[in-house]
């Protein structure tokens, strides 16, 4: 999207996350009110910049001087908070404008999200204002913004009733200014720090991906926290995913809000399955962004990686003071797909030191030990587990333990020294106050939950595969043509799809369209028997709905009957629209069916997909998508991962199937996407014949739809 900014603006990012002044419209003594609130937030927590309360009837607030309106205050105002009414904003914005005043922070809500023309229209006007003065805008409808390391808390939210905010290396962009403000309450706690939390709201002028670029240029930032409803751009987005990345910055998102995919595209099996959040789990997968359905998964695992930025491997250690403690660990950490590492015989013998024989493995019941003294112990244990080097990360399972306190910290503190990842999940309950003491006073992490410690180890190994397995960019494969003639606009038949493919270097069936039973059964001839007869009819989108599909037609006799079945039940089931004649084309065989599609999205372009083909294909969603274009190597990842992978593989003594002319048609095609440009809405085969490995595929049906 082109910004339309008349005049370049006054501030830069950096520069509201740390402005020398802060003008606080409607600033009150009182902390019933947002703007008493907010006064007291900031004095309270040591911001050094100049305060300038702006409220007419006052000329103090909290004891600093107050100004009547804005443009009485000194000069410069680089930030201006605003949690006005919605019908005096205008006026506020178009003051600050005048004044001069960098960016304005509005909370206020009642504008685009509300849904109205009114809203709508206000926030336009907001916007126009903003945009014309070169000031800059965060909301409205948002929370303001939190910038530790300026002391400065931008909010009216209680959460900041605290003593201090701690700074810190994650940075957390957030669309919900409540999400925001519950994420800094949890990580707070846990002693998370941010280097900067803001809240976009409606992203009326400054959007998300404008704080995620600022991120990656800031140094006190090593990972960042994303809580999105939606892009503005998702382009934009891709370029800032690409910009972390390039950084060593991990982001991590939460993404709500899915979208149902284009209605205009949704006869398609592409556009059902392939809908936007699945677009975006693959642009994520592609730019090695982790996506999380939960925050508080997010901001730990952000938190994690800013701690432990270096995970190599995926092999998870084990360590329980009880033996249950150790066989829970053990079944849930492999029940979530994650890998116990096989330590090795220098590891276990180190272990037998302190352990008796079956506990000198992992998983280790710290209850196995030879001497009676668990914290003398406890250390000893922990440093040859972790120094193993097929452990990537330490999982601890603290069963109910009230006397663990110094245990706990001997186990900590060893881990922390080790340098490798540790995750302490502590029962719930207060008898586990003692061991949360301990992992408090060395700073070790902790989760009152299994379930969350093992999410978030997930998605630590999840980061880490990722982060490995972005491959160079793919490279087009040999021999690929532009886009053959320029087909035109509207649904394309099944032989024009195949034209198409056939320019890409995919295999299609032999056929040709005939228009009378007589050409039919001339064509049958040439091609060979079995034939296959199809209706080729424009609006006709699943042919055998309507029996418009006979397969295996033996001879000129069968050509007829199915000629002469298929032109009556077309015009029984579309009067209205032109029957071309039929299809006829060799019949294939395969020993599966794969569906592979193509379409644009509208927030990410060009994506390609695959799955199991047949009629069960939207019953059984065994789907994997890709931004296009992919690599051949790519394609074969996204057929490994499958459910159908086994069969591909050769289930039960059956044969391997040609995998690899598969990948060559995903990737052939997802280019085919990349060139139709805009004019792709989507295109898709079902199903791409599978034959034995060397064998090769074919494509039997296709469709498609062009702008
Ligand atoms: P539809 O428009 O209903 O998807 P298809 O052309 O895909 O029609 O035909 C329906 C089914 O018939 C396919 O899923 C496939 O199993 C089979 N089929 C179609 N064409 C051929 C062919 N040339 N050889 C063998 N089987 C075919
Ligand atoms: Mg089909």
């Amino acid at each position: 999207m082109a910004d339309q900014r008349a005049a370049a603006p006054r501030l830069d990012i950096g520069g509201i996350a740390n402005p020398r002044s802060v003008a606080v419209f409607g600033a009150s003594d009182n902390k019933d009110k947002f703007g008493g609130r907010v006064m007291h937030y900031l004095t309270r927590h040591g911001f050094a910049g100049r305060v300038l309360p702006i409220n007419p009837n006052r000329t103090e607030v909290l004891g600093i001087k107050a100004f009547r309106t804005i443009s009485d205050a000194p000069r410069p105002v680089d930030v201006a908070l605003l949690a006005v009414p919605a019908a005096a904003l205008l006026q506020g914005v178009r003051e600050c404008a005048e004044a001069g005043v960098g960016c304005c922070v509005i909370m206020t809500t009642g504008f685009a999200e509300a849904g109205t023309d009114e809203g709508r229209d206000l926030e336009r006007a907001l916007v126009d204002t903003a945009r014309n003065a070169g000031m800059r805008i965060v909301g409205p409808n948002c929370m303001g913004l939190i910038s530790p390391f300026a002391k400065m808390a931008l909010t009216s939210s209680l959460v900041l009733e605290i003593d201090r905010i701690q700074t810190g290396h994650v940075g957390l962009v957030s669309q919900s200014g409540a999400l925001m403000v519950s994420i800094f309450n949890r990580a707070h706690d846990a002693g998370i720090g941010f280097s900067l939390c803001v809240s976009l709201g409606n992203q009326s002028d400054l959007e998300i991906c404008d704080f995620i670029d600022y991120l990656v240029g800031d140094d006190r930032t090593k990972a960042i926290c994303v809580y999105v409803e939606g892009f503005k751009d998702g382009a934009r987005f891709l370029r800032s995913a690409a910009a972390c990345r390039a950084a060593r910055k991990p982001l991590v998102i939460v993404k709500t809000g899915r979208t149902p995919a284009g209605e205009r595209a949704a006869q398609s099996h592409t556009a059902s399955l392939a809908g936007s959040y699945g677009v975006l789990q693959a642009a994520c997968r592609r730019h090695g962004a982790v996506l999380t359905d939960d925050p508080d998964a997010m901001v730990c695992l952000a938190d994690l990686l800013v701690r432990w930025p270096n995970m190599t491997g995926d092999g998870i250690g084990v360590l329980s003071p009880s033996g249950g403690g150790a066989g829970i660990g053990v079944d849930r950490t492999t029940e979530a797909g994650m890998r116990l590492a096989q330590l090795s015989s220098a590891t276990k013998q180190r272990l037998l030191e302190v352990l008796i024989p079956p506990q000198a493995d992992n998983p280790i019941d710290l209850g196995g030990r030879r001497s009676g003294d668990v914290a003398g112990t406890a250390g000893k244990v922990m440093t040859p587990l972790a120094e193993d080097p097929d452990v990537a990360a330490v999982l601890v399972v603290l069963t109910t333990v009230p006397f663990y306190e110094q245990t706990t910290r001997e186990l900590a503190t060893a881990a922390l020294a080790a340098g490798k990842p540790v995750l302490f999940s502590v029962t719930p309950g207060s008898a586990a106050d003692g061991p949360r003491r301990g992992l408090r006073a060395v700073g070790c992490p902790y989760f009152d939950s299994l379930d969350q410690a093992l999410r978030v180890l997930k998605l630590m190994v999840e980061y880490r595969t990722l982060d490995q397995a972005i491959a160079a960019p793919p490279v087009r494969p040999p021999g690929l043509a532009a886009p053959a003639g320029n087909p035109s606009p509207g649904r394309l038949t099944e032989p024009e799809a195949k034209r198409l493919l056939a320019a890409y270097g995919v295999p299609v069936t032999r056929e040709s369209v005939a228009a009378d039973a007589e050409t039919a059964m001339a064509v049958a001839r040439r091609i060979g028997y079995p034939v296959v007869l199809k209706a080729v009819a424009r609006d006709l989108v699943h042919k055998s709905d309507v029996g418009a599909v006979k397969l295996n037609l033996a001879d000129d006799a069968a050509v007829r009957a199915a000629f002469a079945a298929i032109t009556e039940t077309v015009r029984k089931a579309l009067p209205d629209s032109a029957i071309e004649g039929c299809v006829v084309q060799e019949m294939v065989r395969g020993e599966a069916e794969l569906i592979v599609g193509i379409r644009r999205d509208p927030q990410y372009g060009p994506v390609v997909m695959v799955g199991a083909g047949g009629i069960l294909v939207e019953l059984l969603t065994d789907i994997e998508l890709a931004l296009a274009p992919v690599s051949h190597e790519q394609a074969l990842e996204m057929l490994k991962r499958l459910r159908l992978a086994k069969v591909l593989a050769g289930i039960r003594g059956r044969p391997a199937l040609d995998a690899k002319a598969a990948a060559d048609v995903i990737s052939r095609l997802s280019f085919l996407a990349v060139d139709l440009g805009d004019r792709l809405v989507d295109l898709e085969v079902n199903p791409l014949m599978l034959r034995r490995a060397g064998d090769g595929v074919i494509v039997a049906d296709a469709r498609g739809l062009l702008s």
